[in-house]
């Protein structure tokens, strides 16, 4: 791929009452912002895009006040609260009409800015998705960390193939988030849908710091709701899970049958237990792998009505008569 000089970079940040660190973040994202076109790294009409999600406190006066104070920051209202993910994939979809290239960062910028240097470098060089990796965990706490790596170890045993310790912090270019925006899903997982995508991809590590102001908006049980999304949006294992314990309880049965059976011919059992036992464990798998067969039919209900996209072509070599088009 040629080198893309000066391309537009959009840096696409959901906010869900941030009025503590809001001020905070314009002013150090500007300056990146600001550094990296004077480098002449991007176009000189490259913009912030803050996606106000339905916050209950300043934060959308916060950003009526700086779209007023600088030419290159916008904003987005949404007429409710939808979420981090759908409030995201808003502003990716809005970014993406008017730049090459997008970064998403949270409000709190706990992620590093400067990576979003090295993520535009990964752009130049052709890459189409850069992942933004923490390289230690060291300032969560000690209940976060454990939580989070629980759950890339569950969601790779259900099969979800996601990157480790990244978080929604990337860049995207603009053909990668016009291939996104064809997965029409309502239950959003961004980090289990990009990997999906494909294309040539890279990740740049970072030091995760702490929250400079505010709480974090994401207690427990939006934590537990999100990785549930993340299982049970791409995967449909638990499913296979019940066909696989349907018949292991009937592998038991069969073990039960042997040992009812010595058991009633030495003599030594209650009348009617041997048949009353044998029928529990046999009902028990025959429902269990009905169940299961049922789920395998719903599990492809399920995928169908994703209608997820089913290739994604990246290059297309056409000639005619012989010559390059
Ligand atoms: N956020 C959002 N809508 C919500 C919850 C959170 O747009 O309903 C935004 C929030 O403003 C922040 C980002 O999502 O920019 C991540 O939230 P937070 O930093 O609180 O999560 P944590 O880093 O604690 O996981
Ligand atoms: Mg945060």
């Amino acid at each position: 791929m040629c080198i893309k000089m000066r391309d537009r970079l959009a840096i696409v940040v959901p906010c869900y009452n941030e009025e503590e660190v809001l001020p905070m973040s314009i002013e150090t994202l500007m300056d990146t912002l600001s550094r990296m076109i004077s480098e002449h790294k991007i176009a000189p009409n490259s913009f912030l895009l803050f996606v106000n999600d339905g916050s209950r406190d300043k934060t959308w006066t916060i950003l009526k006040e700086a779209y007023t104070g600088y030419d290159n920051i916008f904003a987005i209202q949404l007429a409710r609260n939808v979420g981090h993910q759908n409030a995201l994939l808003a502003g990716l979809c809005m970014a993406k009409e008017h730049a090459d290239m997008v970064v998403s960062i949270d409000a709190d910028l706990q992620d590093d800015v400067n990576a979003i240097g090295e993520m535009v470098d990964a752009y130049r060089d052709g890459c189409d998705i850069v992942y933004g990796v923490r390289s230690s965990r060291k300032k969560d706490s000690f209940f976060k960390r454990q939580s989070a790596q629980m759950f890339y170890r569950f969601l790779s045993i259900m099969g979800v193939e996601t990157v480790y310790n990244h978080a929604d912090f990337r860049l995207m270019s603009k053909r990668a988030l016009e291939e996104l925006s064809k997965y029409e899903e309502s239950n959003l997982y961004l980090r289990g849908m990009i990997p999906l995508l494909g294309y040539q991809t890279r990740e740049v590590l970072y030091e995760r710091k702490e929250r400079m102001a505010g709480e974090s908006k994401y207690p427990l049980k939006k934590m537990l709701s999100l990785a549930f999304d993340g299982i049970t949006s791409f995967s449909t294992k638990p499913i296979t899970m019940i066909v696989t314990l349907g018949v292991t309880v009937l592998l038991i049965c069969l073990l039960a049958a042997v040992y009812a059976f010595v058991s009633y011919y030495q003599g030594n059992v209650e009348k009617g237990w041997t048949s009353l036992i044998l029928s529990i464990w046999f009902i028990g798998g025959v429902q269990l792998i009905s169940i299961g067969i049922i789920g395998e039919y719903i599990g492809k209900i399920y995928k169908e009505v994703k209608k997820r996209p089913k290739y994604n072509i990246e290059t297309f070599l056409y000639k005619e008569n012989g010559e390059d088009k």
